[in-house]
């Protein structure tokens, strides 16, 4: 390991992110001596508050702090997505302070719905949302926040083509946000209140990851593209397997890869539960970085390697865990539906659909998002349409295209992709998430109800996700996978062996995509209305919020813990199964009522499956009257019956949806107990007050039933000693047998903090 050392004079200034990295760097040098790190380590700890305290709090070794030590975290920048940022910029004007301490950005993609195309669509999509665009634009103008605007791009593509920098450490208030790990960031998804507290200064704190590598050997062959690294990775980990890790990328094969098809990669790191995910710095970064015309940050970045901060692991770096993928052995896969670990091989696929009894129809092919709409993946794409069009062959099934940003667009527009995409009768949709997340108003006759397959190159496929259907079955795969299935409008089709039927009665096989890296000129900046807003603040603006709004709401703050335990809950709901985020707080219509958290409650757990009826969104009153979940919690909050809710196992998968944490807290919810929770939504509970508990045997799920009363025992202590002690439940049956159940739980002394104040917000507006 190279010794840091000061950068050298040299005629153009380093920017200042860059010159405190390297110091920073230097000083986790200084602690840890010539210890082999993991990339992800280096850039972690380099962004450490007190790199000493941290990284000497437990051992003299800073592996050993892996999984067990709270990281105390400076980000160099926080981004935040339409839905998602109306409640934080809410959480931070309760705060009072005149501008964000650390540069930021809203991206308006996620209100847009995909429907005809992309021009009407962003017509009404800003007719439908101009309340909410112009408080977010408004409070850009006031706090100094970089506003980009609907039909811009989709967060995490124009967060990598104009904010990304190797090195950086990000927060992002969306699941996604590791798709920057492509390019060599650490950026890691929050919730609304992490985002807060890095807006207002203060350190952001996480569990110290622990290190899982995938060493890349081999090149993959021409049918298969980055995407089925990850899809295939899913199916190895599980949407669990990635859980208090950062999934670190090495080895030969990183090499072949481009930036892009990194990024989606990283992206889909969060299918996994990953913390983030992260590739080394390659030839390819720095050709992505001269075509995004950042031409400096390629020569910033030699000299930041060149003093000492190399942005790969160290030779002899030591991971949790190691696995190996071959990429000349990989072939396509398919994952779904319903869970984006459920993979399958593309020659598995037709046996699997027959023998599942799956839909072999398709009904629609969708394409792009933040996921996979690179100028690689559509030219590869567009390959691929020409060649059926010079057969005379259109899309079977409907065709949809979302490019992920206005300089994509613009790009391939200029390039000539896009009249392919038009010539086949696909309907390009705005620069947007549209059906990714729920914005999709299908015309096709698919009704609600109605069994029916789509093929996506997204990255989640939770049931209803895409167009508000249980019914539909959403597969996810590579956009040429997706592609081929269009035109085949079959879901057994493989385009690696079989053939289609041109309208002359010839037989047609697609040959394998062919595609270029990056445009050959760098990209084009796009139409001038859709550029960044950047912005000195302002405090003579005033944030546009009117009171008789059903879209906004100015936030109250929550209630401080009582001074004992809590007695007297009950439980309003046992729930089996899957239980992400989109059960707890569905997206789709609902995004239109995030930044107005009463009228968004009324979504609250409505796709969850009631343990003991199986009935979904349904549970019972004490007098056994039936209500929908969220129709009984606000009853329980009218007459002050606090409540907590029972579940299995990864509760809050999915997403950095701090909503489905808000809307418990708001409703009454003061505890959440099941088998074990995904980890941003843990955090996020406790931010906004309410305790997580895991069950320390989970065969006490069946001790457990919608009605009981439940006192807990040891929590007040706990939350008084700074998170340290026991927890127990008392739960009395209504046969008044009461029962002690055990359980365990990950508060730390900060989190008591939140959750004796009331909430996180409830603390930084007293620190503020
Ligand atoms: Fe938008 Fe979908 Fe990407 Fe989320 S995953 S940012 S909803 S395109």
């Amino acid at each position: 390991v190279a010794h840091p050392r000061p950068f050298s004079s040299a005629p153009a200034p380093l920017p200042a992110t860059y010159e405190r990295l390297n110091n920073k760097y230097a000083e986790v040098r200084r602690v840890l001596g010539a210890q082999p790190l993991t990339l992800a380590e280096k850039i972690l700890y380099s962004h450490l508050d007190n790199v000493e305290e941290s990284l000497l709090s437990n051992t003299n070794n800073g592996r050993d702090i892996r999984g067990t030590a709270n990281l105390k975290l400076k980000p160099d920048r926080v981004n935040m997505q339409d839905a998602s940022a109306q409640m934080a910029l809410l959480q931070f004007m309760t705060c009072n302070l005149p501008q964000t301490a650390i540069p930021a950005s809203i991206h308006c993609d996620h209100l847009i719905v995909g429907e005809k195309g992309a021009d009407d669509d962003l017509t009404a999509g800003i007719k439908t949302n101009h309340e909410v665009f112009d408080f977010l634009q408004s409070a850009g103008q006031k706090y100094g926040i970089d506003f980009w605007p609907p039909g811009a791009g989709i967060i995490h593509q124009t967060v990598l083509e104009n904010y990304a920098l190797p090195g950086l450490m990000m927060l992002g208030t969306d699941s996604h946000s590791p798709n920057a790990g492509g390019l060599c960031t650490i950026t890691i998804g929050v919730g609304g209140a992490d985002a807060v507290e890095a807006l207002v200064g203060a350190p952001w704190e996480l569990k110290a990851p622990r290190m899982l590598g995938v060493h890349l050997t081999g090149k993959l062959n021409p049918w298969v593209s980055p995407k089925d690294v990850i899809l295939h990775l899913a199916g190895l980990l599980t949407v669990r397997g990635g859980t208090g890790f950062i999934v670190e990328y090495s080895g030969p094969g990183v090499e072949t890869l481009s930036l892009t098809g990194m990024a989606t990669i990283t992206n889909m790191g969060a299918e996994i539960g990953a913390t983030t995910s992260i590739f080394p710095y390659t030839e390819a970064t720095g050709r992505y970085l001269q075509s995004t015309r950042r031409e400096q940050a390629t020569k910033d970045v030699m000299r930041l390697q060149e003093a000492g901060l190399t942005l790969k692991a160290d030779k002899g770096a030591h991971y949790d865990q190691v696995i190996e993928i071959n990429l000349s052995e990989l072939e396509p896969h398919i994952n779904g539906p319903f869970t984006p670990d459920l993979s399958t091989p593309l020659s598995q696929f037709k046996q699997t659909v027959q023998e599942q009894e799956w839909p072999e129809k398709l009904s629609a092919g969708l394409i792009g998002s933040c996921t996979n709409s690179s100028y690689e993946d559509m030219t590869r794409v567009e390959s691929m349409l020409k060649a059926a069009s010079e057969a005379g062959l259109k899309p079977a099934a409907d065709f949809y295209i979302t490019p992920g940003s206005e300089q994509i667009r613009a790009t391939l527009e200029r390039d000539g992709t896009l009249e392919a995409f038009n010539e086949a009768g696909g309907v390009v949709l705005s620069n947007a998430c549209g059906p990714c997340i729920g914005q999709w108003k299908r015309h096709d006759g698919v009704e609600k109800g109605t069994l029916n397959a789509i093929f996506t190159s997204y990255n989640r496929n939770f049931r209803g996700r895409n167009d508000g259907n249980p019914d539909t079955m959403n597969f996810l795969a590579s956009p040429e996978i997706v592609t081929a299935m269009a035109f085949a409008g079959s879901t057994t089709f493989n385009p690696m062996t079989d053939s289609l039927t041109t309208p002359s009665g010839k037989e047609f096989r697609f040959l394998s995509p062919r595609g270029l890296e990056g445009p050959p000129t760098p990209f084009e900046e796009g139409r001038d209305v859709l550029k960044v807003q950047s912005q000195a603040p302002d405090p003579s603006v005033s944030v546009a919020i009117a009171p008789t709004s059903d879209r906004l709401a100015l936030l109250q703050p929550f209630e401080p813990f009582p001074s004992s335990d809590l007695t007297g809950m009950r439980v309003l709901v046992k729930i089996t199964g899957k239980c992400t985020t989109d059960t707890i707080s569905a997206a789709g219509p609902w995004l239109k009522y995030k930044g107005h958290l009463p009228n968004i409650s009324a979504n609250t757990l409505n796709t969850a499956v009631n343990a003991e009826t199986g009935e979904v969104n349904v549970a019972y009153d004490l007098d056994g009257s039936k209500h929908t979940i969220p129709e009984l919690a606000l009853k329980w909050k009218h007459t002050g019956q606090p409540w907590l809710v029972v579940a299995e196992h990864n509760y809050g998968e999915g997403s950095a949806r701090e909503h489905a944490a808000l809307q418990p807290r708001y409703l009454g919810a003061r505890i959440i107990v099941c088998k074990s929770f995904a980890r941003i939504h843990e955090t996020n509970l406790k931010k906004q007050g309410v305790v997580p508990l895991t069950l320390a045997d989970e065969a006490d799920y069946d001790k457990i039933n919608a009605g009981d009363e439940v006192s807990t025992v040891g929590l007040y202590d706990m939350l008084r000693n700074g998170g340290k002690g026991e927890v127990s439940l008392l739960v009395k049956k209504k046969s008044g047998e009461e029962v002690l159940v055990k359980t365990k739980h990950a508060v730390s002394e900060d989190q008591a903090g939140f959750i004796l104040a009331g909430s996180a917000l409830n603390m930084l507006a007293k620190r503020a």
